[in-house]
């Protein structure tokens, strides 16, 4: 029976250790960091996450500014908030809730946030760098991913690594990350052939796909570490991962569930991101 890695434990961990830097960068420096959590229009989900959020970074002793503008805002209008934050000195992260009302333009939006205070990791300049193996602000999911990984122990230089999913803001980044702990990373998607065969040389599987219970037992080499990333809601309203929780773990050695897993990593990693992009602006070393 696999072993389950906790994202509620590890990011709980993690949400302490930044409250505990946050308490003492702000005691030295005389400065809080601040992230400016920006919403467009009143889809319920993302109000649901742009709260979770903003009570995140209140637990930690972030501040948190919250910027509600109506479904109907011009671009511009946007453009220009964002502008506004950029030169703001209380603030060291922008993000900006997805997705944006139809009549915008996500990456024009995406590009005007300064990428030091890029704290979702989603500019290209941060993309860039990422794909180049240097410091920079990573996608949280992914980067949540790699601590998962990395605090439970689990050893990636060398491994097979199989990732399902080719997307920006999961596939790719994560696979970026892999490649930098020098993983040998397979990135496999819709049109892959032979998916359950591509996925059993996996030492790591990480699937970010969006289909309910798509991975099960068959795709697994015995004793792998299976990352969850996907969220599915069900018919009835349960929430599942991309992976078969029940058969997969028969054959696992350690697997995330659904909830639970990586879903509270990304919060966890944009609180840390916040402190780190701060840390960048106040010329303070990690
Ligand atoms: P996207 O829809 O952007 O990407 C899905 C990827 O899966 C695509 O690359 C697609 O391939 C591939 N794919 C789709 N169907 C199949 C299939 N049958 N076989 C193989 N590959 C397939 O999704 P995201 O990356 O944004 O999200 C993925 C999942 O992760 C979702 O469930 C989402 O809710 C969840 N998520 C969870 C987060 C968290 O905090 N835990 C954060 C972000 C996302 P192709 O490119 O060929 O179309």
């Amino acid at each position: 029976m696999a072993k389950i890695i906790s994202g509620k434990e590890i990011s709980a961990q993690i949400r302490e250790e930044v409250k505990d830097e946050v308490a003492r960068i702000t005691e030295v420096t005389g400065y809080t960091p601040g992230l400016a959590v920006i919403q467009v229009g009143e889809n319920p989900a993302s109000t649901v996450y742009v709260n979770s959020k903003k009570r995140a970074c209140e637990q930690v002793g972030i501040k948190s500014f919250g910027y509600h503008l109506p479904e109907e805002a011009s671009q511009e209008e946007l453009l220009d908030l964002v502008d506004q934050l950029n030169n703001d000195i209380n603030v060291h992260g922008i993000l900006c809730q997805l997705p944006l009302p139809d009549h915008m333009d996500e990456s024009k939006v995406l590009n005007a946030i300064l990428p030091e205070k890029d704290v979702d990791g989603f500019h290209p300049y941060n993309v860039g760098l990422l794909s180049q193996g240097k410091k920079s602000l990573v996608p949280c999911t992914p980067a949540g991913v790699l601590e998962m990984l990395t605090r439970t122990g689990i050893d990636i230089s060398g491994k097979e690594c199989v990732i399902v999913g080719r997307s920006n803001i999961v596939g790719k980044p994560v696979a970026q990350l892999m490649l930098s702990k020098n993983a040998t990373v397979t990135i496999a998607h819709s049109r892959t052939v032979d998916l359950p065969a591509v996925c059993r040389r996996a030492d790591i599987l990480i699937a970010a796909v969006g289909r309910p219970k798509l991975i099960t037992s068959d795709y697994i080499k015995t004793g792998a570490t299976v990352i969850d990333v996907g969220i599915n809601r069900t018919e009835e309203g349960k929430l599942v991962g991309d992976v078969d929780f029940e058969s997969v773990s028969e054959v696992a050695g350690h697997i995330t569930p659904v909830p639970g897993g990586v879903g509270p990593m990304t919060i966890a990693m944009l609180l840390s991101n916040t402190l780190e992009a701060f840390k960048k602006i106040n010329g303070i070393s990690s």
